[in-house]
């Protein structure tokens, strides 16, 4: 760094005009044009390569390198064209949970896979010492002759596979680790031929949470989709986790103006505040919706240049549904100091839903940002004065100027990010001591919700569609639902449980929290801004009949006003610290809605919707496997890949509240609501991960109670799969005040090695009960107690522990 500091000087000092460094445009082009080179090819034998868990032998066959680009040559092929020529990879996960994961794409849980061709990329400066080490070793020699038919014929591979990664490549060609270099910060990424698995890829990242992944791309309906195979963290970081690496940069503060013109389209200014961190930074990798458009980027008022290049492998990799662009600063910027970057964009980010109903689409990426961290949102609106608009925050402004009206908000505090939705509103309000909570409904039924036009006689089926009014005439014109029917009822639902959770949890972020209408069946629960379910709005016998089955109907008046109230905590004060720990907000908020459930309705309407989870986990594809079997909850959205797309919101959403409401009853109601308002006070405003978690839940366990039995149950319940079945068999022998209980605990349905605390509840006619806790096997597990008075009814204590019916 001080070398290209003092040449910027004495340029400046001569006052010849000065380019800071190349221009990303330019590094992508040298990248596409950096084709094999003949002269760095080379006949090589028995040459290992490793990189912390990734093991890579290549035997027997030739060696080319690319081309240099900025300096350094970046990547390489394989290719085992010779007789008996081979390559070699080896992986072992180091958990059960990527074992399975693994075993699941390629039939085994290690991987051993022999290949005929390889394709590497390297930023961290490994090919240059490659070369340096085959060249004096001796396991290289120089083969020319080869050469130019090898580059010929790979180089065109190379290219469209290095495509998809110019952006990284950019970003570490520029990266401030060492200054400049890209030494450690660089990844290792190889795309592999094998005959046995196909063409697949292993990354190593030192950036990521996990560094190392294995996957593959594949089609799936015609869309190019990306499966992971495995995802873990490497070697090093195993055994001495590392601190969090300090961000690049920092965003602290957006201000956005945003025009809506009449057909909704979006046109943007958003000025992000923005602190360099630790190092001099002249990259900038940012994040947007694919729906956005980002025109242009002035840096303190002067051009910056844009790159965009995102790939569904890059996005796989990387762990994120959103498109990743550069931004590139004329000048480098040092380190701590603070730029406005001022972005313009546009897109089409809201689509009607018929009728005067919106659905806006990009609700968390609609202006450009970072997935992680907190920043304060000054946010104009420009749109058509039919329609109302909600955000996030304080109302600063509202205005209307001839057919446009203007509204501006802020946020008192940071958040983790700004939504806003729109329509054709009616509102309630209400007023909690301190908060605010504001619902709105549509005045309009969206299409999709309309009655279907009357079916001519015949074919009238026997269970009409809508309810029908009893006059005759009504008999074919089905009554429209009133899209506002249940307005005044989430109103008071959301303000109990914001009421609820707040006496639990302690208070949320901001003291607004509006409530809006989506066309579908989810919700979102973003910073002071809930969207819901349009469903949720309807009453229960006018919601659509394949949504009138208790569960539904449980699920859109009950749970999830609820689930997405408790966002307001799990998600927005304590976030996931990555998207592999998006579990936990969810599993946190699906539980907290049933805290609130049991709450209103009692102990059996929660112990109710438990059974249903259950059941849908139990629930078989057509291989016989349950949902549940599909992965452990810690893969995320790679459950959504395995198979069954059901398996990620069920385990997601439905395991993971059962998984709280396991470590409930370990640990006992007061513990257990302890535990949580600790969460949100030690992790306001930060990432937690799986692991600090269940640091965490050791703290809370009960006096007496060994440790371990925490990472038994984060073992078998968070990490790993399965539901057992559980038998218990006991004898009472003796009188009071001596009676001998004695019994079993026996597990099957199970893997092996599958463990459970099983709680065997002790009832006494008298009154009161006793819990034994009793560990779980493949064998049947004895266990005895003396009691003082004989019991009335000894079981599995009902609804305390994930077991088959
Ligand atoms: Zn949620």
């Amino acid at each position: 760094m001080p070398r290209t500091r003092f040449i910027l000087l004495a340029c400046c000092c001569f006052g010849i005009a000065f380019a800071a460094g190349p221009s990303a445009a330019g590094l992508a082009r040298s990248i596409r044009e950096a084709s094999l080179d003949p002269d760095e090819c080379y006949r090589v034998r028995d040459v290992r390569l490793q990189k912390e868990d990734i093991r890579v032998y290549l035997t027997d066959g030739y060696l080319i390198f690319s081309k240099p680009v900025a300096g350094a040559r970046r990547s390489a092929v394989f290719a085992a064209e010779v007789e008996g020529g081979d390559g070699e990879v080896l992986l072992m996960p180091p958990t059960r949970g990527e074992r399975q994961s693994l075993a699941l794409f390629t039939q085994s849980a290690n991987m051993d896979e022999h290949f005929q061709a390889a394709l590497m990329i390297f930023t961290d400066g490994s090919a240059g010492a490659l070369i340096e080490r085959i060249t004096q070793d001796g396991s290289g020699r120089k083969a020319r002759d080869i050469g130019a038919v090898l580059a010929e014929k790979w180089s065109p591979v190379m290219t469209n596979v290095q495509n998809g990664f110019q952006i990284r490549m950019i970003q570490d060609i520029l990266a401030p680790e060492a200054g400049g270099l890209d030494k450690e910060g660089g990844m290792w990424f190889l795309a592999m031929s094998s005959r046995q698995a196909g063409n697949f890829d292993m990354l190593y990242d030192p950036r990521a949470r996990e560094q190392i992944v294995a996957g593959q791309l594949s089609e799936r309906n015609g869309r190019a989709t990306y499966n992971i195979w495995t995802s873990f963290a490497a070697l090093k970081s195993r055994r001495d986790p590392p601190k969090p690496r300090d961000p690049w940069y920092a965003i602290s503060g957006f201000q956005i103006d945003a025009a809506l013109d009449q057909d909704l389209r979006m046109k943007a200014v958003t000025r992000a505040h923005i602190r360099v961190g630790k190092h001099d930074l002249r990259v900038f990798p940012i994040e947007v919706s694919q729906a956005m458009q980002v025109d242009s980027v002035k840096i303190d008022g002067a051009p910056g240049e844009l790159f965009f290049q995102d790939s569904v492998r890059g996005r796989a990799l990387r762990g994120s549904d959103n498109d990743a662009f550069l931004v590139i600063a004329p000048d480098t910027l040092a380190a701590g100091s603070e730029h406005e970057f001022e972005f313009a964009h546009q897109g089409a980010v809201i689509t009607p839903a018929g009728n005067g109903v919106f659905f806006v689409g990009a609700r968390a990426n609609w202006y450009p940002r970072l997935p992680e961290g907190f920043a304060t949102y000054d946010l104009t609106f420009h749109y058509p004065k039919r329609l109302t608009l909600v955000s996030v925050g304080d109302l600063a402004d509202d205005r209307t100027e001839g057919e446009v009206r203007i509204t501006r908000w802020k946020t008192p505090v940071p958040v983790r990010l700004a939504g806003f939705n729109l329509g054709d509103y009616e509102k309630v309000s209400a007023n909690l001591a301190g908060y605010k909570v504001e619902v709105y409904g549509n005045r309009h039924l969206e299409a999709a919700l309309q009655p279907k036009s009357p079916l001519p006689a015949m074919d009238l089926p026997k269970v009409p569609r809508y309810r029908l009014t009893p006059e005759p005439e009504a008999a074919v014109s089905p009554v429209i639902p009133d899209p506002n029917a249940r307005l005044r009822v989430v109103a008071a639902d959301v303000s109990a449980a914001l009421d609820f959770y707040t006496s639990r949890f302690g208070p949320p972020a901001l003291k607004t929290l509006t409530v809006a209408p989506i066309p579908g069946t989810f919700g979102q629960g973003f910073p002071g801004l809930v969207y819901l379910s349009t469903m949720a709005y309807l009453n229960p016998n006018e919601r659509p009949p394949e949504m009138r089955d208790s569960s539904h109907q449980v699920f859109f008046s009950e749970l999830l006003e609820a689930h997405e109230v408790a966002h307001q905590w799990w998600g927005n004060v304590v976030t996931g610290s990555s998207i592999q720990e998006e579990w936990l907000t969810e599993a946190l908020s699906s539980y907290s809605a049933l805290l609130f459930l049991e709450k209103k309705k009692g102990a059996k309407a929660m112990e109710q919707v438990l059974d249903g989870y259950r059941d849908h986990l139990m629930q078989k594809d057509p291989d016989g496997r349950t949902i549940e079997a599909a992965g452990p909850i810690t893969w995320g959205g790679r459950l959504a890949s395995s198979g069954n797309p059901e398996a990620w919101r069920t385990i997601t959403y439905e395991k993971g509240a059962w998984i709280l409401h396991m470590l409930r009853r370990r640990m006992g109601d007061e513990r257990f609501l302890k535990m949580l308002a600790e969460l949100r006070r030690r992790y306001e405003f930060r990432g937690i991960s799986t692991g600090d978690f269940r640091s965490l839940a050791r703290e809370f366990l009960p006096p007496r109670t060994k440790s371990e039995v925490i990472d038994g149950f984060f073992d078998n319940w968070v990490y790993a799969t399965g539901i057992p079945s559980l038998k218990l068999q006991f004898s009472v022998k003796g009188a009071a005040p001596a009676v001998k209980l004695t019994g079993t605990v026996t597990q099957t349905g199970v893997d092996d090695d599958f463990s459970t605390d099983v709680p065997v509840e002790v009832q006494f006619a008298k009154g009161g009960t006793q819990i034994i806790w009793v560990s779980s096997s493949s064998d049947p597990t004895p266990f005895s107690a003396t009691l003082k008075q004989l019991p009335s009814r000894v079981a599995i204590a009902p609804g305390s522990v994930l077991k088959t019916r």
